[in-house]
């Protein structure tokens, strides 16, 4: 039996949190999740919440999938441990990264496999940086990133995101990255610019970022096909397709984080697919294992994999690598997460819920508070203002976004705020049932701005 009480001191007294305000955790400690059901969570204390966030962008399959804890399950009980070195596999990998290679929205060679998304971003820039030693450039090493880019927290992915509290006190961002703009058009095109439009004029602004730097020394771009932390942005229409004109004028490689939009969430199987990324490495994690287990995996194209390749022939190894790489208890759960999501189609069950999340969420515009509603697929996210009209922010203090949350959680309903933008990105697996119970409990949240 769970103690609540003894949770919350133990949490208090040991535990160091994650994104946490950790002076104010002291006085109002932990939420504690004992268990899931379906597209729901309970705390130790017998609360029930609609996960309307999949945990962290990740639980796609819900949290209480058996095929995933008995595929977990299984595989501790055959091999709960091996590792990827020195030519090592185990079949679960093996079979894992030939199922991504038949799924990659564009050409694919090699999946390496990490733990986590910053994990597969941090060796994204390795890779980038060993190909270009591999093959004579050894001074395209310059990384581009984009404001409010969210990358993850180790040291080169949170220096290539663009969000300032994961650099601030961190001494972030490394040298040779950089960042250009945002492609939030609602925020920063100018008045009466059109989406394609300020599309190209981002477009431009990197051709120009790139002169300024020197062509030979820029090596790729990294790009999350809709920004999932920075705030749910959804690219202006043409975006990618001019960025792409760009990278590939001055031979700079595209990086696609995949990890949140990966595997269903935009309403096709990969982001790219949705925007028309041509990227020469993707990276994925999150609902690769519906989150039940630590994984990600970095996919490179044929040209970068065969120059490292040939490097580490000469060397005699390729000296890169995790001790739990492939793992095969994470490898064997990412299987069948993707064996799920085929035969139970969940690409069209999206696609099917599409209109109806869609639909819930533009209810919200035009309302009191409200600035902008976006989204795409199973994503989206309601930005809040003072004044949404003169687009003055809520006073800090006022913990605008803070509040919905917590009301949320009296609602029965857990939504994320990235300050005081609402995010809701719900298990992939809910119903139209459960959507409409969604968005009752949002709306009895959202009371409080009436
Ligand atoms: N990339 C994107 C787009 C993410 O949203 C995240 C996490 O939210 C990461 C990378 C980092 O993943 P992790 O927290 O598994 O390191």
């Amino acid at each position: 039996m769970n103690n609540p009480n003894a949770n919350a001191a133990n949490d208090i007294a040991a535990h160091f949190h994650s994104f946490t305000n950790l002076t104010a955790h002291a006085q109002t400690g932990p939420l504690v999740i004992t268990r899931g059901d379906g597209i729901f969570v309970e705390d130790d204390k017998g609360n029930r919440y609609l996960e309307a966030m999949s945990g962290l962008w990740c639980a796609s399959l819900g949290f209480s999938n058996e095929r995933l804890a008995k595929a977990g399950s299984d595989a501790l009980y055959q091999l709960p441990y091996y590792h990827t070195f020195t030519g090592r596999s185990n079949p679960a990998a093996a079979a894992l990264a030939s199922k991504l290679i038949s799924m990659a929205p564009v050409p694919m060679s090699k999946v390496f496999f990490a733990n986590s998304g910053s994990e597969a971003n941090d060796t994204a820039v390795k890779l980038i940086w060993y190909y270009n030693n591999a093959i004579g450039r050894p001074e395209k090493k310059k990384i581009i990133g984009r404001i409010n880019a969210y990358h993850g927290v180790t040291v080169a992915a949170a220096s290539i995101g663009g969000i300032p509290v994961n650099h601030r006190d961190f001494d972030l961002p490394i040298h040779n990255i950089m960042h250009v703009d945002c492609p939030h058009h609602f925020r920063y095109a100018q008045p009466g610019e059109s989406e394609e439009d300020f599309a190209t004029r981002l477009a431009d602004n990197l051709e120009k970022r790139i002169l300024q730097e020197g062509p030979e020394t820029v090596a790729a771009f990294f790009a999350e096909p809709v920004m999932g932390a920075g705030g749910v942005i959804v690219p202006p229409a043409t975006y990618f397709e001019k960025v792409q004109k760009v990278l590939a004028k001055y031979d700079v490689l595209l990086v696609a984080d995949e990890v949140v939009c990966g595997f269903g969430r935009t309403g096709e199987m990969f982001g790219s697919t949705t925007y028309g990324m041509k990227p020469d490495i993707i990276n994925t994690a999150k609902a690769l294992s519906s989150g039940y287990a630590p994984i990600s995996a970095v996919m490179v194209n044929e040209k970068i994999f065969s120059a490292i390749a040939e490097n580490s022939g000469n060397i005699g190894t390729f000296g890169h690598g995790f001790t739990y790489s492939g793992h095969p208890v994470s490898c064997a759960i990412a299987l069948e997460t993707l064996n799920i999501y085929e035969e139970d189609n969940i690409l069209a069950h999206v696609k099917s819920l599409t209109p109806q999340f869609q639909k819930g969420l533009r209810s919200y515009e035009g309302r009191k508070f409200v600035g902008e509603v976006r989204g795409v697929g199973l994503i989206g996210a309601i930005e809040l203002f003072a004044d949404p009209a003169n687009r003055v922010a809520f006073d800090p203090a006022a913990k605008a976004g803070t509040r919905v949350v917590e009301i949320g959680l009296e609602q029965g309903i857990i939504v994320r705020a990235l300050g005081d933008i609402m995010v809701l990105c719900p298990p992939l697996i809910i119903t139209s049932e459960e959507l409409d119970d969604l968005f009752e409990r949002f709306a009895r949240t959202m009371d409080i701005f009436e």
